[in-house]
């Protein structure tokens, strides 16, 4: 059955500015045969159904390309050796469900689950929106990834994957692949959250990552997500090939040009740097890394912003809260960019960094009918976005998942 959401202002994905009275007309299969203005809309087919959107805004489904599905801000590294892994699954599956409530139909999970809940997604056993997956992080020994407690045991086996030479590298990326990664996702510096290392540091080598990069491109074109935070191991991160700089609060100058020339995305994650910060409620080490950070990073990040280097959205949900992922359009707007570009980078940006971008991304006739209705003017007020209750309708497939119209 065909539906035809009318009295619509679309924001269609693309950049483009937002066209008023429109329509979307979404067929049986779930793909869109209309999406723009109600006077050039193909005439209705006996039997359609009518939903009056009241003049409210229609977007494309959001993508998150970097969460962290088996985390919480509240949960310590050594939560995972105590915890009920039965609990555990339905844990994220109830933080799948929150996060397609909150309007992202699409996430790329960068470490920390397994390929079956993507499985489970892809025959609806579960409810959320549909899934990437690095399965693990792949660093080096005492990287950003090696979880080991002083007293020798991992903490977060399910986390991290060691390489320390650049055949293991290649190898641990195969082990990945094997498991069913889509995206392989290694470390070329050092971290916040993790207790060995600074941002500063180097992680993999530009040697190590070339083999990852290698060995993904054999499999399939897959793309290489890397978290990258310090100059140094950016600039080893970019010459490498990598499809993506995942944080990049070290961008410099030169490294955007570098990223332009070659076509990397960057990932900036404000979620976590406009986070606020508690003593209280994390380690010292933890703490001082990002108090040093926050103001380096804004300054980087608008300046890569200013620069025009390709930006994906990304939260790293799972270090800051699940299901408030859309929070990130109004720091990347703090930062200088443009509402319409910022929900490019949230829509078709991203769907290109995930290779969807054929079917997913925007809202176009041809393209899969993942959609969102929100209350108010989101380019008037970017922020209202990142806010549930504000997203009234959510669409996957043309198939309501949510709806409060
Ligand atoms: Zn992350």
């Amino acid at each position: 059955m065909t539906t035809r959401y009318q009295n619509a202002v679309l924001v269609d994905g693309t950049g483009a500015p937002p066209v008023a009275d429109a329509v979307l007309v979404v067929d049986d299969d779930g793909l869109i045969i209309h999406a723009g203005p109600a006077a050039t809309a193909p005439p209705p087919p006996p039997g359609t159904t009518t939903v009056d959107l009241g003049g409210r805004t229609v977007l494309p489904g959001f993508f998150d390309c970097h969460v962290h599905l088996c985390m919480t801000p509240e949960r310590g590294l050594i939560a995972g050796l105590t915890a009920d892994p039965t609990v555990e699954t339905f844990e994220v599956a109830e933080r799948l469900r929150a996060t397609l409530h909150a309007g992202v139909t699409t996430v790329r999970d960068l470490g920390g689950v397994p390929a079956g809940y993507r499985t489970a997604l892809e025959r609806g056993l579960i409810e959320g929106p549909r899934l990437q997956v690095a399965v693990k992080v792949i660093s080096h020994t005492g990287g950003h990834a090696d979880c080991s407690l002083p007293g020798g045991v991992d903490a977060a086996p399910h986390l991290g994957e060691i390489a320390d030479t650049a055949d293991e590298a290649r190898i641990a990326a195969r082990r990945m692949l094997r498991a069913g990664a889509d995206v392989v996702k290694v470390c070329a510096t050092g971290g916040m959250g993790s207790p060995h290392d600074d941002p500063d540091d180097e992680g993999l080598t530009c040697e190590e990552l070339r083999a990852v990069v290698d060995e993904a491109a054999r499999h399939r074109a897959k793309p290489v997500a890397v978290h990258a935070q310090g100059a140094v191991g950016i600039r080893n991160a970019v010459q490498a090939g990598v499809t993506s700089v995942e944080h990049g609060y070290g961008m410099t100058d030169e490294l955007c040009d570098l990223a332009l020339a070659q076509g990397t995305f960057l990932v900036p994650t404000l979620s976590t740097v406009f986070a606020p910060l508690d003593p209280a409620k994390m380690p010292e080490y933890h703490y001082r890394k990002k108090t040093r950070w926050s103001g380096i990073s804004k300054e980087n990040i608008a300046h890569a912003i200013a620069r025009g280097v390709p930006i994906a959205l990304g939260t790293d949900a799972g270090v800051v809260p699940h299901a408030r992922n859309l929070l990130e359009l109004s720091y990347l707007v703090e930062l200088g960019m443009d509402p319409l570009d910022a929900i490019k980078a949230g829509t078709l940006n991203a769907a290109r960094l995930l290779r969807l971008d054929d079917r997913l991304g925007s809202l176009e006739a041809g393209k899969t009918a993942d959609f969102v209705v929100v209350d108010g003017d989101p380019l008037h007020d970017i922020a209202l976005l990142g806010r549930p209750e504000n997203i009234l309708l959510v669409a996957q497939w043309g198939n309501v998942r949510k709806n409060l119209l």
